[in-house]
């Protein structure tokens, strides 16, 4: 079998070109970015040797276009595309490409993590380089301090309002 792998060029956590698991496993990916055309890339690939999968990571930053072009894969070669991302950004608004893929995928599998409450997480939070929660500011930041954690709506609601992750971790006490 004989998959191609696609990952974000924005996405540089693992080092360009590489889709890595949690679990240790890697794969060498091709790039994409907004003007990839990715139809055309999977059909000349194909031609060149048979491709049966298609695996697209960090498809939460596909455009329409590109979702569109994907379901061409499936519909018109018959070409399984699995499509792997985030469905909201640290504000709680869908990403363009999950916008897509969650109206026109055929199959929806919602991967669960779980809030340190014991929710489902489903909601983002981004922290700031001293660890506050906010939520403004621009979808993608590239090489800054921040990071993210996943918690369930109701601790994201919380961890807003006061700009803090006590309602999360507890007040900490001063070391
Ligand atoms: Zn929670």
């Amino acid at each position: 079998m004989r998959t191609l792998v696609y990952t974000a060029e924005i996405d540089d956590r693992f080092g360009a070109g590489k889709v890595s698991s949690r679990i240790g496993l890697s794969s060498p990916a091709a790039l994409f970015n907004a003007q990839t055309q990715l139809d055309r890339e999977i059909a000349t690939e194909h031609a060149r040797q048979p491709v049966h999968c298609v695996l697209v990571d960090e498809c939460q930053f596909l455009t329409r276009d590109q979702v569109k072009a994907l379901s061409d894969v499936v519909d018109n070669m018959d070409i399984p595309v699995l499509c792997y991302g985030l469905r909201t950004d640290f504000r709680g608004e869908l990403f363009g490409g999950s916008q897509y893929l969650l109206a026109w995928a055929d199959k929806l599998v919602e991967l669960k993590t779980v809030c340190h409450c014991g929710r489902k997480a489903g909601m983002v939070l981004r922290l700031d380089a001293e660890g506050r929660p906010y939520s403004e500011g621009e979808q993608v930041v590239i090489g800054g301090n921040e990071r993210y954690i996943s918690v369930c709506r109701k601790h994201y609601k919380q961890a807003i309002e006061q700009g803090s992750l006590d309602a999360i971790y507890g007040r900490q006490e001063p070391a």
